[in-house]
């Protein structure tokens, strides 16, 4: 079964949920960075915030979580697009912390004093940003936090991401429930009290259960369909070009000085991706930094 996610609508109870499998994002991702077991709990959590988070967008929208916080990890940063594609990283990779590492040790990994940031670009003009101080260090209480308090939607969110005593994560997930604008809260409320009766959502992914079945058992008897049913992976905006873009822009100077080594070569923070620039690519940027100055210079 591949990663993703199912959004339903409950329009008289006036709540919305979701509920999403990140496990394949989370593996690709922990392989891309070499994360211990400790930070491949936290990227994990990370990704499937992200991929809650990025489920609410419209098209081509895009959003951005970051925590930065004392905690060994020190920052977290992931990132979701409309359309499923998940990317993140870690300051830290190698944190280290004995298997099993389940919810109770997250805060651990993360550390329970920092900052989570949320960025949205909405295609407007500026930015939204959202910025919130850490509440506990668990991912899914802090977001639930932000949402309450930075978007004043009363929201519900849940994470699981289970490391087993080997270090291997076993699966990973979560859900998102949220109120409809204008809606009354009780009912949230009530689907809040199911959730707490039922293990941890890591526990039951782990059980076999799936992002449909779980939302069927939180919302019970309340009439509710589904809206979405979208796939979600590991997928950086990165490229060649882009990468060539961003050194075009460190200036004339720099590139120069990247000719003296005869090449440059760039990692994406997010993939581990590697571009190499040589020396013909190096001296058509210079070419092409010398060209636009010169214009500019002639247009004065
Ligand atoms: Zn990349």
């Amino acid at each position: 079964m591949g990663d993703y996610i199912v959004r339903v609508l409950a329009q008289e109870a006036g709540v919305r949920g979701l509920a999403c499998v990140t496990t394949g994002v989370a593996r690709e991702a922990t392989r891309r960075h070499n994360a211990s077991p400790a930070a491949t709990a936290a990227l994990s959590h990370g990704l499937t915030a992200a991929a809650l988070m990025g489920a609410l967008l419209k098209t081509n929208q895009r959003v951005a979580i970051k925590v930065e916080s004392v905690g060994p990890l020190r920052k977290l940063v992931v990132e979701s697009d409309s359309a499923g594609n998940l990317r993140g990283y870690v300051s830290n990779p190698n944190v280290a912390l004995a298997p099993p590492i389940g919810p109770g040790e997250i805060p651990i990994v993360i550390g329970d004093q920092g900052l989570l940031t949320v960025v949205k670009d909405l295609r407007l003009k500026d930015l939204y940003e959202g910025v919130v101080p850490l509440q506990s260090g668990k991912l899914d209480v802090d977001l639930t936090y932000y949402l309450m308090h930075s978007e004043q939607v009363p929201s519900l969110v849940e994470i699981g991401a289970p490391i087993d005593v080997n270090g291997m994560l076993r699966v990973a997930g979560g859900l998102l429930l949220q109120t409809l604008p204008g809606s009354d809260v009780n009912p949230l409320a009530e689907l809040a009290e199911r959730l707490d009766d039922l293990p941890q959502i890591g526990e039951l992914f782990s059980n076999g259960e799936t992002p449909e079945s779980v939302l069927a058992a939180i919302f019970g008897a309340v009439d509710y369909a589904i809206v979405e049913r979208r796939e979600l992976q590991f997928q950086c905006a990165c490229s060649w070009e882009r990468t060539r873009q961003g050194l075009k822009l460190l200036g004339p100077a720099e590139i120069r000085t990247m000719l003296v080594e005869d090449e440059a070569v760039v990692d994406c923070h997010f993939c581990h991706e590697r571009y190499v620039f040589n020396r013909e690519a190096l001296e058509t940027i210079l070419e092409e930094l010398e060209h636009a100055q010169n214009d500019a210079a002639e247009s004065l």
